[in-house]
C-alpha cells in the first residue's frame, strides 16, 4: 500500500511511521510510505497523518496504472522527453560499443543528419564471455561526453556494476541497466539514488512481474524517472537470439505507469529482422525505440550479426515516419 502523508508531517513524524509500519520513506512534494502489498487497510497509527491511500494487488505499486493512470514524462533537460503525454516514439541509435574516436564520432554525425535526437553506446560491457571485448571503460565515457557536447546530443550508456555507477551519471544522460543486470541490487539502489533517468532493461529470464518489481526498486529509492526496455526473453526458439515479448510490451503499458522503449536489435540478434520488428513496435505506440548501428557492422567488436549499416538505418529511418502517424504518433 502507498501512503501519501499530509504535507505538515515532519520528517522525525514520517520516519518514525516508517519504522512503525515497516515502510519505504520517500521524499517527494510530501511524504510517501510504501509498505508490503499485503497491508490492505491504513495501519491504526498512519490514519492521522495519511492524506490518500492506494492499496493495491501485488508489489508492483510505484509503477502500477493504480497508483498514476497514465504514463510518466521522463525529461532528459536538452529538449528531449520520453513518454508523458507527447505521443512521440523517441529513437534512440547507436554501435553496441564505443571502440574508437572516428567511430562514435561517424554514429553522432548520422543522428544529427537524421535528427535522432539520443545516441546509445556501451563503454562498459557485460559480455557472455571474459575473453571478448569488454568496453574501453572511462575512456569511451569521455568519447561519449565529448560527443555529446560537439553535437549536442542525450547520451546513453550502461552500468555494469556499482563500482562505476558515479562515473556513468556524471558523462550520461540516460543511465541503462542491461538485461544481466536486471537484479543487481547494487545498482538498482545507486540508480535509486538519484534524479538520473534510468532505463532498465528486462533480463531475458524473468517474468513481466519481475521485472517492474526491479523498477520498484529504483522508484522506491526515491528516483521516478524509470523507462522500462524490453529486449527479448529465452524461449525454447533457438533461430533467433531471443523473441521479442510483445504481449509484454503490450501488458507493460495497460498495467503500468512507466514509459516503454523496445530493443529488436538484442532481441532477434540478427540484421535482417530489425527493420520489421522496428515498425511493429513503432505501431504499437511506443515510447522509445533502440537500434544498434554500426559504420562497419562487420568489424564490430561486439554484436556484428545484429547492428544496422548506415545505409539500412536510414531506410528503416524513412519507413517509420508513416507507421508512426497511422496510429497517431510522431518520430522524434
Ligand atoms: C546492449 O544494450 O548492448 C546489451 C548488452 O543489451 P542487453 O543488456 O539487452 O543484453
Ligand atoms: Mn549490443
Amino acid at each position: 500500500m502507498i501512503l501519501h502523508l499530509h504535507k505538515t508531517t515532519t520528517q522525525a513524524q514520517a520516519q518514525q511511521l516508517a519504522e512503525s509500519i515497516q515502510a519505504i520513506l520517500i521524499k517527494q512534494e510530501q511524504f510517501v510510505l510504501v509498505t508490503s502489498s499485503r497491508v490492505k487497510v491504513v495501519p491504526e497509527e498512519a490514519v492521522a497523518f495519511t492524506e490518500k491511500s492506494f492499496p493495491t494487488d501485488t508489489d508492483i505499486q510505484l509503477a502500477g496504472r493504480g497508483y498514476i493512470n497514465a504514463v510518466r514524462e521522463v525529461n532528459l533537460g536538452n529538449g528531449v522527453v520520453i513518454g508523458g503525454t507527447t505521443n512521440h516514439t523517441a529513437l534512440i541509435t547507436g554501435p553496441c560499443s564505443v571502440e574508437s574516436e572516428t567511430q562514435i564520432e561517424a554514429a553522432a554525425e548520422l543522428c544529427v543528419e537524421l535528427g535522432v535526437k539520443i545516441m546509445r553506446a556501451g563503454a562498459f560491457k557485460p559480455r557472455t564471455s571474459p575473453y571478448t571485448f569488454q568496453g574501453l571503460g572511462v575512456e569511451g565515457l569521455k568519447l561519449l561526453d565529448k560527443m555529446r557536447n560537439k553535437y549536442g546530443l542525450a547520451i546513453i550508456t550502461e552500468v555494469r556494476d556499482s563500482t562505476h555507477v558515479d562515473d556513468v551519471i556524471a558523462y550520461s544522460d540516460i543511465i541503462q541497466i542491461g538485461a544481466k543486470s536486471m537484479y543487481d541490487h547494487g545498482i538498482l539502489r545507486k540508480c535509486g539514488q538519484t534524479t538520473k533517468p534510468v532505463m532498465l532493461k528486462r533480463g531475458f529470464g524473468t517474468t513481466l512481474q519481475e521485472f517492474v518489481q526491479s523498477a520498484e526498486f529504483i522508484l522506491s529509492g526515491g528516483n521516478s524517472n524509470v523507462i522500462l526496455c524490453e529486449r527479448g526473453i529465452r524461449t525454447f526458439e533457438t533461430k533467433t537470439r531471443f523473441t521479442l515479448d510483445l504481449c509484454g510490451v503490450a501488458w507493460l503499458k495497460q498495467y503500468t505507469n512507466l514509459p516503454v522503449i523496445v530493443d529488436p536489435s538484442h532481441a532477434i540478434g540478427y540484421a535482417y529482422g530489425v527493420a520489421d520488428l522496428s515498425r511493429a513496435s513503432v505501431a504499437m505506440g511506443v515510447d522509445g525505440l533502440l537500434v544498434e548501428t554500426h559504420p562497419n557492422p562487420k568489424v564490430a567488436k561486439s554484436d556484428a550479426e545484429q547492428q544496422l549499416n548506415f545505409e539500412e538505418f536510414r531506410n528503416l529511418h524513412a519507413s517509420l515516419g508513416k507507421v508512426a502517424e497511422a496510429v497517431g504518433r510522431k518520430i522524434v
